[in-house]
């Protein structure tokens, strides 16, 4: 059969037409984390562990605890809201003696940042209100983007305005890495009891802690002793990422059991349940304290990591910058010393000296110029570290005298 002469070219496809919160998104994320994915700079920008502290043998023999005692379960699809005995095992470690948790107290996510987006899929319609702090966790401005939120700042004192939540990483914050301390926290909780706004309490790097003492978490201040099952306002998000390996994908959201209804509900639609087999596998390793005997390996070396960047700071970069030591957690935030320095502008500078940071503007939900710029410490080794700051320090100056 012959093809016509005058049939019409084909068109192809039609450009996509995206939806409205494709074009507001600065797509940034992917930008920043993908440096280290290629030879090149020095990676001072991603927000990732040291992979060669993987506890791989625990993963290992816990891998093959799952298959051997869950069987065909560890491989099946699951219940939506999480395997119970992993969903128990949480609620059992959680609890304390003012925080009675259950399972039903227990969603499992896809990582944490999954319970991030369902909050965002459960609570949020377009032009809804969510109270953060300027500079916040930047998944969470992505995961929130396409519900087309309003963002409004985090008061600590004053009376909050109307929202649906208030989103706060009260442990070593990503990206400043500060810590609320008690009586912030209090404020916290006396504000949205007031207001009867839901506090999230995203906690990835509460474990992650090399010096100081420990804060109870927002879930425990919120609780009524006493009560049989936590039903405060709090949604409590914890994670194996930064304890055991990203690549789990396995996190867990622990509130009141309307709210985890909810969050299961919009869990539904995304991806039916988190993998079972990473659930077993998190299961089996939750059950011999596998995270738990790891962290004092981690903080070792992250600490170690920490002092050398910081001491490396100290050397090349006091004149033009300025930071607090972070008590834990995976991150170092400087501000430049000059008034007004925008370090998205000085990036491709870093990028030409061999290093790459992240720029304050990306954390900030409305995107304003930042003198600021984030630092990671746990993913390089002490002399790559140092070596990272020497570069930027280079490539600070020639951007001050360009
Ligand atoms: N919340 C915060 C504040 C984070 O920094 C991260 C990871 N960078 C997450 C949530 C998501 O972690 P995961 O999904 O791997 O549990």
């Amino acid at each position: 059969m012959s093809t016509s002469s005058n049939t019409a070219p084909s068109a192809g496809p039609r450009p996509p037409e995206f939806a409205t919160w494709m074009k507001q998104g600065n797509n940034i994320t992917q930008q920043f984390l993908s440096f280290g994915r290629r030879p090149g700079p020095i990676v001072l920008s991603g927000g990732l562990p040291a992979p060669e502290l993987y506890p791989i043998s625990d993963v290992q023999e816990a891998a093959r605890d799952a298959l051997e005692k869950h069987g065909s379960a560890a491989l099946g699809y699951g219940a939506v809201e999480g395997l119970f005995d992993l969903r128990e095992a949480i609620a059992h470690r959680l609890s304390t003696d003012r925080l009675s948790l259950a399972p039903e107290n227990v969603l499992i996510t896809t990582g944490s940042l999954q319970a991030v987006e369902l909050i965002g899929k459960a609570l949020i319609d377009p032009g809804d209100a969510i109270l953060a702090e300027y500079p916040t966790y930047l998944g969470a401005l992505d995961a929130w983007l396409p519900r087309l939120p309003r963002y409004a700042e985090l008061p600590h004192e004053a009376p909050w305005p109307e929202a649906k939540f208030a989103y706060v990483v009260p442990n070593f914050s990503n990206p400043t890495g500060a810590v609320l301390k008690r009586k912030a926290r209090e404020a916290l909780l006396s504000r949205s009891a007031e207001s009867g706004i839901w506090l999230v309490e995203d906690d990835p790097y509460g474990e992650l802690r090399y010096e100081g003492g420990v804060q109870p978490s927002l879930l425990e201040m919120s609780a009524v002793p006493g009560t049989a099952i936590y039903e405060g306002s709090v949604v409590h998000l914890g994670t194996l990422s930064k304890t055991i390996a990203p690549g789990l994908r396995v996190g867990w959201a622990v509130c009141a059991p309307d709210m985890i209804r909810a969050l299961a509900q919009a869990k539904q639609g995304s991806d039916l349940s988190t993998s079972t087999f990473c659930q077993a596998v998190a299961l089996e390793l939750i059950r011999k304290d596998a995270d738990r005997r790891h962290v004092p390996t981690l903080i070792d070396a992250y600490r170690e990591r920490r002092d050398a960047l910081c001491a490396a700071a100290q050397e090349h970069l006091a004149d033009l910058f300025e930071w607090s030591v972070p008590e834990g957690g995976m991150f170092v935030w400087m501000t430049a010393r000059q008034p007004g320095l925008d370090t998205y502008a000085l990036l491709p500078f870093a990028l030409e000296a061999g290093v790459s940071f992240v720029p304050g503007s990306v954390f900030d939900s409305r995107g304003l110029v930042s003198p600021s710029l984030r630092l990671n410490f746990t993913a390089n080794p002490p002399d790559i570290l140092q070596e990272g700051v020497r570069r930027l320090s280079r490539a600070a100056r020639e951007f001050a005298s360009r």
